[in-house]
């Protein structure tokens, strides 16, 4: 019989959202003896979850909150801003708990310890604007090498609460986005990595000071034994610094950088020209060159890289393994991902270049770039390319944000395609041999697409069908 947290038993629960995360934990709320109120603003989803034979009501009506403990809820409802849903407000008025399956995990894996006695698994996990996924992918992908018991999950698309949790030696890599550390009550991981930080979301987090908060939360709350933070912008340093100069913490902090040494830090790993480098304590631990095990293109991906070791690293594993076991990582698709090479003409597609920080790194990677961008317009973001226009011979823009980027690129060679077919066809008819046609659109997929994989993979299809222009 599964464990059942204690502070889960004889609780009556709303589940607001049926999607993948509502989904994952109807099954273990049942394994609790708990029949969820499901409730789905999307009248489809509703549908599906009535003929599974759940509890369907409507949780914006006032009356059916003052019976209900918990509402677990599903990360992408607004939670405070820009304007709490409306069975949020209801729940802070009926005094219930508001929570999401990360706190439910972290719960579950808490009580488990203190009721059964049970060891609990290591629990990494990762944050940061941009390279979370990879990052994860890639300690995944060295301790998977190492021969250890590991699992990743999260915002990476595998609810934690389908995780095998009965398994103490099984480490846990997990992606938290900053939705799922903004509700989570209980945070306690081990290893806690913040990788950078840049304009996203500002929205949902009332601005870039409650977006770095939320983020922030992760290393003040959950009190990792480890923090590896990315130092690269001043958000990074104030953490760290913060982290550092804490006298009630027992935490360790890893500062990484891809820009060099980082003076004053007690243990950090770094990229110095073509090396990664460990210091601990004054002393270099560890000096190789990176490129001789990882595949992947970009600075960014050095940051990922930095991370990854040393997180490693603050498991106890050797320099030499850590470093050794990138070898092999093929990345994840979607990010700076190799489709095709065509009469000399590159295509990268980096459908997941969703915001203009990961647009510059990816243009900063490439060379006579040819540049398919545009889509939703994500708000707040200040579109600037300028830096990295001696990179790119010419922009093709696609998306209801077409005419807005084209206004931002004067001086810049561009094209409004529309739709993706027109622009991948006229960027390869424009190409001579040495160019990289780019899909990295700075921009949300929704006006066109399902989602970012969909517009890569629509991407992917395209190159694939092109002909030869010599044949
Ligand atoms: P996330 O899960 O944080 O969205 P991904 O690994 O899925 O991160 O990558 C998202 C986008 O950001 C891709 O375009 C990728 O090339 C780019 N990227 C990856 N790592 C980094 C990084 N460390 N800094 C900036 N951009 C990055």
């Amino acid at each position: 019989m599964m464990f059942i947290p204690p502070n889960y038993k004889n609780k009556k629960v709303a589940l607001l959202g049926l999607g993948l995360t509502g989904g994952s934990l109807i099954k273990h709320l049942k394994s609790f003896g708990i029949d969820p109120i499901c409730w789905d603003d999307d009248e489809t989803k509703r549908k599906v979850f009535r003929g599974k034979g759940l509890v369907i009501e409507d949780l914006n009506a006032p009356n059916i909150w003052k019976d209900l403990d918990l509402l677990i809820i599903s990360p992408g409802i607004p939670f405070l801003y820009p304007e709490p849903h409306p069975a949020v407000i209801l729940a802070r008025e009926n005094a219930v708990h508001i929570t999401t399956d990360i706190e439910l995990f972290f719960d579950f894996l808490h009580e488990k310890r203190i009721y059964e006695g049970a060891s609990r698994p290591t629990v990494i996990c990762v944050t940061g604007s941009n390279g979370k996924s990879t990052t994860t992918a890639l300690i995944h992908h060295i301790l998977s090498g190492m021969s250890k018991d590991t699992e990743m999950g999260g915002n990476i698309g595998r609810p934690v609460m389908n995780l095998n949790l009965e398994n103490p030696k099984s480490i846990k890599v997990i992606e938290l986005s900053s939705y799922q550390i903004e509700i989570a009550g209980r945070l306690e991981p081990d290893v806690a990595i913040f990788l950078n930080l840049s304009n996203d979301h500002l929205l949902r987090h009332g601005g870039l000071g409650g977006y770095f908060l939320t983020k922030s939360k992760l290393f003040h709350q959950g009190n990792p034994k480890f923090s590896i933070v990315g130092v690269d912008e001043h958000e990074g340093k104030c953490l760290a610094a913060s982290l550092e100069a804490r006298k009630d913490s027992i935490s360790s902090v890893i500062q990484i950088s891809i820009m060099g040494p980082i003076l004053g830090s007690e243990w950090s790993v770094f990229m110095s020209n073509e090396f990664i480098v460990e210091v601990k304590s004054g002393e270099e631990i560890f000096k190789s060159v990176l490129r001789e095990v990882l595949q992947i293109p970009g600075d960014h991906n050095k940051q990922n890289a930095c991370a990854a070791y040393a997180a490693c690293r603050a498991l106890g594993f050797s320099p030499k393994h850590s470093f050794e076991q990138i070898r092999g990582f093929q990345g994840l698709p979607h990010r700076t991902e190799i489709v095709r090479k065509l009469d000399g003409v590159i295509f990268i597609n980096d459908s997941k270049a969703t915001n203009v920080e990961s647009v510059r790194k990816s243009l900063k990677t490439f060379n006579n770039i040819r540049w398919i961008a545009g889509g939703l317009k994500k708000d707040g973001d200040i579109i600037n390319f300028t830096a990295y226009f001696s990179r790119i011979k010419k922009a093709y823009l696609i998306g209801s944000a077409a005419t807005e980027f084209a206004s931002s690129l004067k001086g810049l060679e561009y094209e409004i395609c529309g739709e993706l077919e027109m622009a991948v066809s006229s960027a390869y008819e424009e190409a001579d041999e040495g160019d990289t046609v780019l899909l990295a659109p700075g921009c949300a997929s929704f006006d066109q697409f399902i989602n970012f994989e969909e517009r890569g993979n629509k991407f992917s299809k395209l190159v694939e069908n092109l002909k030869r222009k010599s044949l």
